[in-house]
């Protein structure tokens, strides 16, 4: 029953009457009373100021008593809107205002535990966003960006501060992509295009419509396809360069054949000329697919390097003996530089030797008679690689490589202008299997050169110790 507030207020009241109530009966029940004339007017006059003083002082107490509780859930009630959500009100009572203040605690504490799960959430939403490859930019209906990835900022060029609160259009700077915005804004459902940007960026765009704060909202998902095309490309290119070089040595071993069959095998001087134009044919074919096999193997890491400290002459000198008559019959002189003092490098001798025989083959199939070839090698430092390296260079003084050709030599089955190549050979796989080579080694082979004036390969290795 003292649980509930009006009992606890009216409690007091009903003792103070209670109180006066008896010292009134006390006070009249006196003898002296009873006699005296006037004595019960002047006790009434007295109750009614000892009652109404009571009166003052317990509404004083109770009101108090009330308005400090209320007070403190308004302190609170301030704090936690400031964001003080550990602020609480202390049960001092246990009536209907202590049930009030357990439940107003409760409802803070669920809050807290709402208000936590939110901001984890959003703090998990914001790391997403932040890792995510694919680009994403959220607008208002004004096309005003609310949102921007880090993703995003690096696919268009534009950091997080200068592409908030900016327009679409002048953060993405691209009319289908600005043109894709508008339609999906004119026709309210998701827009999604292939976008080309300069030259090396190729995207796949999707513009989504959403509800955001009562208004329409648009996401914006940029994901880059570049590696992906690319990759494609090279594989079309692969496939139809493949068929490509199968294609002549074919061609020539059916007319060989045809040939034979039309008479040619009546006649043994000829038939052994056209069968040795066929066994160079099936030469060709055998190295090609060999090379192929062996390129396949390198990439998919199939292939188990045997590393062993190597003298850098080691790894020069068996491609250069090997290849030196077809340089003299070229009229091409060759000189090699290696310092005494070079360390060891730790390679694996035979794929080592058969990169440098693969540069120094293009070096002497693409200089013209009287040519010069240079090889040297050179300690230097490897930039992302492991610390100390030797550097090898392999330089001609030949037709050079156009620029824009540069980049692609490395690639499967690229070959210059095949005017230029004519007569020369090769499958085009020499530059790909060498860079591969050198790539399981931790390292790099890379090229310059000038039209006309020559080129220079360079290739580094991982040095065995340090003298
Ligand atoms: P290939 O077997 O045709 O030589 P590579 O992969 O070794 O194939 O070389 C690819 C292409 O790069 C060659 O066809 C040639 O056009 C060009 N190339 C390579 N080395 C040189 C060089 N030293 N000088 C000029 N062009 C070169």
């Amino acid at each position: 029953m003292l649980r509930n507030s009006r009992w606890r207020i009216a409690i007091p009241f009903v003792l103070l009457i209670a109180v006066v109530t008896g010292g009134l009966a006390y006070y009249f029940s006196r003898s002296t009373c009873l006699a005296a004339e006037g004595c019960a007017v002047r006790a009434v006059l007295v109750a009614g100021v000892l009652v109404a003083i009571g009166v003052v002082v317990l509404s004083w107490v109770v009101t108090e008593r009330s308005v400090r509780s209320i007070r403190e859930v308004t302190e609170v009630a301030r704090r936690i809107t400031e964001g003080d959500m550990r602020a609480r009100v202390l049960p001092r009572r246990s009536d209907d205002v202590g049930e009030l203040i357990l439940a107003f605690n409760r409802m803070v504490e669920s809050l807290r535990e709402e208000m936590d799960s939110l901001i984890e959430d959003h703090q998990q939403f914001g790391t997403v966003l932040d890792h995510m490859v694919d680009g994403v930019l959220i607008t208002d209906s004004m096309s005003y960006v609310d949102l921007v990835n880090p993703a995003a900022c690096r696919l268009l060029h534009i950091s997080e501060t200068e592409a908030m609160g900016r327009s679409f259009a002048s953060v993405v700077r691209h009319h289908q992509l600005i043109d894709l915005w508008q339609r999906c804004q004119e026709q309210g459902h998701e827009q999604l295009e292939a976008v080309e940007i300069g030259q090396d960026l190729f995207l796949q765009a999707v513009v989504t419509p959403f509800q955001q704060k009562g208004a329409p909202g648009y996401l914006v998902i940029l994901q880059d396809l570049t590696q992906v095309r690319r990759l494609q490309t090279m594989r079309r290119d692969f496939i139809s360069n493949l068929s490509h070089e199968l294609r002549s040595p074919l061609a020539s071993l059916r007319a060989v054949i045809e040939t034979l069959v039309d008479g040619a095998m009546e006649d043994p001087p000829a038939a052994t000329r056209f069968l040795g134009r066929a066994e160079r044919e099936v030469d060709t074919m055998t190295q090609m697919v060999d090379e192929l096999t062996e390129l396949s193997q390198i990439e998919s890491g199939q292939i188990r390097l045997r590393l062993a400290p190597t003298p850098v002459c080691d790894l020069v000198n068996t491609p250069l003996e090997r290849l030196r008559p077809q340089a003299e019959r070229s009229d091409l002189t060759i000189q090699v530089k290696i310092p005494d003092d070079l360390p060891d490098v730790i390679v694996d001798r035979e794929r080592i030797q058969q990169v440098v025989t693969n540069l120094l083959h293009n070096a002497i199939k693409f200089t013209p008679p009287g040519g010069r070839i240079k090889i040297t090698a050179s300690l230097t430092d490897m930039e992302d690689g492991p610390g100390h390296g030797v550097l090898v260079e392999v330089s001609d003084t030949g037709v050079g490589i156009p620029k824009a050709d540069l980049p692609r030599i490395f690639e499967r089955f690229y070959k210059l202008d095949r005017a230029r190549t004519r007569g020369r050979g090769g499958t085009g796989l020499g530059l790909a299997i060498a860079r591969h080579i050198v790539q399981a080694h931790n390292s790099q082979l890379w090229a310059t050169s000038k039209e006309g004036k020559g080129s220079t390969f360079y290739f580094t290795l991982p040095v065995a110790t340090i003298e």
